[in-house]
């Protein structure tokens, strides 16, 4: 079984704890227009490389040394659940030989729940906390992502929580309180929450592609991020910054 990817390496903190080896799996089933990975979304026309799911393995024993600080594999996209099948067999291999394992996604995934005993750490994306507008801006609801949140957190898994934060999109006040709301609602145990201020360094690589860069706008207002953070931390949810 093979995964396909369109950039590997190694990164620390940012793609779950410690020096990670993080690989960018092809292709997402959402159309953000602020994606600031578009090769990832158009494989074919950027190309992609492919590793079976034993090299992944042998890649990362390889590393193994290098995966300080509680470091390990992390697939992330595109949607790494894109590609399901290799995707969980290459969990069960990494867990098997006792590799921290985490993934990035997008969370529309109706068998996510299926690789949760293989997963270290779950980073999903809540992108609207209103269903209609989330699927205004990413072509999909929230109402799958939602229930796979709960079912991580009842897992007792680790599970960061990561919301774009972009003007005219989900940023205002009062999206603060409503966000800050819904996760109130689920009452979640095990998860953290980070807020990502929307930035433009995709807009070359929509260039690069021969595509017009789809966002207009989006600039988070001064104080709009200490604000979220504030909402959150008085409602009694973990904000972390990776
Ligand atoms: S879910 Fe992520 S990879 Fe997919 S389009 Fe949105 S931002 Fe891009």
């Amino acid at each position: 079984m093979k995964l396909r990817f369109f950039k590997k390496g190694f990164n620390y903190s940012a793609d779950g704890p410690g020096n990670r080896l993080v690989y960018h799996l092809s292709g997402c089933n959402l159309s953000c227009p602020w994606c600031a990975n578009p090769e990832g979304l158009f494989p074919l026309k950027a190309g992609y490389k492919e590793l079976s799911c034993e090299d992944v393995l042998a890649e990362a024993k390889q590393a193994k040394p290098l995966l300080f600080d509680g470091g390990g594999v992390t697939f992330t996209g595109g949607e790494p659940t894109l590609q399901f099948d290799a995707l969980k067999t290459a969990l069960q291999g990494l867990r098997g030989a006792g590799i921290s394992t985490a993934i990035e996604t997008n969370g529309t995934c109706e068998r996510l729940s299926e690789l949760l005993p293989y997963l270290s750490l779950l980073i999903i994306d809540v992108k609207h906390h209103d269903d209609e507008k989330h699927r205004k801006w990413t072509g999909s609801g929230n109402d799958v992502i939602l229930a796979n949140l709960k079912k991580a957190d009842e897992a007792g898994i680790p599970v960061w929580v990561r919301t774009p934060l972009i003007d005219g999109v989900n940023a205002d006040r009062q999206d603060a309180h409503a966000f800050a709301k819904l996760f109130q609602d689920l009452a979640l145990k095990n998860a953290s929450f980070e807020f990502l201020p929307y930035h433009e360094y995709g807009k070359p690589k929509w260039e690069k592609l021969g595509k017009p860069y789809p966002m207009q706008g989006g600039a988070l207002p001064a104080g709009r991020y200490d604000y979220f953070k504030t909402v959150f931390e008085e409602s009694g949810l973990t904000v972390i910054k990776t």
